[in-house]
């Protein structure tokens, strides 16, 4: 049995651990897991991932990391593998002075499934740069391209259609030269007065605040965000806002509002709160952490009591942006 590598941290193993470095290496894994009738799942850094028990068949760790600058009269076509770390490449685009991902700066995970997650933070979401994936169909063996990835909220065509039987092997992003600060969000609204306003400042900042919030995963186990923010008709909002004028909202559309998924567990009273080897994190209610050598179960448990608690308080359901992995899978 091969351990299995997580952010949290938890320790789970599979039957076998595959390091993919071509795309045929994914084929070959994957027709191993057939001829073995074992199931099968393609990896990157297990940044969004809490495996409930051992994985019972063959997980294919992603490498597929080359990258391609192309250089057009208006705009950068960066061709990247699945497999290449998000954090880097924003870092590596930066230092080639293509600007436009700063806002996304050391967010955890590779690069295919920053396009599965339409990943997203102060204010900017992958979908803004995303031209095309490239999915290879893992029992034909077919490579095709999707140009339109239905990104929405953390959710994507990737999450659906092209769940079961696909994997994503490259992604093509589009950045235009024309730089456009988005400075929307609290810690970057300052820098809108900031005279020759660069990337960098942007990107420092996002480090700053990042760093301040969340724990390193290389420090303390966690996922990040365990649950998206929710989305819930105005009504409803107005309604609790009699209780809870303090409660932040977000509109997103004439009848719809986004919630803080942290603010409503802070509101209940979770910060520090433990479960087994879990806990919720004591700056960011919204990040469970594994602080005593917690197994899958625990923050599964954890976070169970979570959803729970804000349901009964608020009326409103918590879904986890956390993907769970049982022996057999992705568990729906
Ligand atoms: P925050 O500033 O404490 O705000 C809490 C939530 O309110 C955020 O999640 C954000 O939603 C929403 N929000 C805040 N200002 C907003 C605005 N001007 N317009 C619309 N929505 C607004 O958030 P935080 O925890 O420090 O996170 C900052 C950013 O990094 C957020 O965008 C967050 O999503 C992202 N982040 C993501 C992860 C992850 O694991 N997925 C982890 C940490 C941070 P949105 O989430 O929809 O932006």
């Amino acid at each position: 049995m091969n351990s299995i590598p997580n952010t949290f941290g938890v320790i789970a193993r599979a039957l076998e651990v595959i390091d993919i470095h071509h795309v045929k290496d994914i084929l070959s894994a994957y027709q191993k897991s057939q001829a073995l009738h074992v199931p099968f799942l393609l990896m990157g850094e297990g940044s969004n991932t809490l495996f409930l028990e051992d994985f019972s068949g063959i997980v294919a760790l992603n490498h597929l990391n080359h990258l391609e600058i192309k250089e057009q009269a208006d705009h950068y076509l960066i061709e990247v593998g699945s497999g290449f770390l998000w954090r880097d490449l924003v870092a590596t685009l930066l230092e080639q002075s293509i600007f436009g991902l700063e806002n996304l700066a050391l967010i955890p995970g590779t690069v295919g499934s920053a396009a599965i997650q339409n990943i997203g933070a102060y204010g900017v979401e992958f979908a803004r740069f995303a031209d095309s994936v490239t999915v290879l169909d893992l029992h034909s063996g077919e490579l095709f391209e999707v140009k339109d990835g239905k990104y929405g909220y953390r959710d994507s065509i990737f999450k659906h259609r092209y769940q079961k039987g696909f994997v994503i092997t490259r992604v093509t992003l589009k950045i235009p030269k024309q730089w456009q600060p988005i400075l929307t969000y609290g810690e970057l609204k300052a820098l809108a007065d900031e005279e020759n306003l660069t990337a960098f400042s942007v990107y420092e900042k996002v480090i700053q605040a990042r760093q301040a919030k969340l724990p390193d995963p290389k420090a303390l186990g966690n996922a990040g965000s365990f649950f998206k923010n929710p989305v819930v008709d105005r009504d409803q909002a107005d309604r609790l806002k009699i209780d809870y004028p303090e409660l932040p909202i977000y509109p997103q559309s004439a009848t719809q509002v986004k919630l803080a998924a942290g603010w409503l567990i802070d509101c209940c009273g979770f910060k520090g709160k433990k479960c087994g080897g879990a806990s919720v994190h004591q700056d960011q209610a919204l990040v469970i952490v594994n602080s005593e050598n917690a197994t899958g179960t625990d923050i599964e448990t954890l976070a169970a009591q979570i959803q729970a608690e804000v349901k009964h308080q608020f009326g409103v359901e918590l879904e986890p942006e956390v993907r769970f992995i049982d022996a057999r899978g992705l568990i729906d």
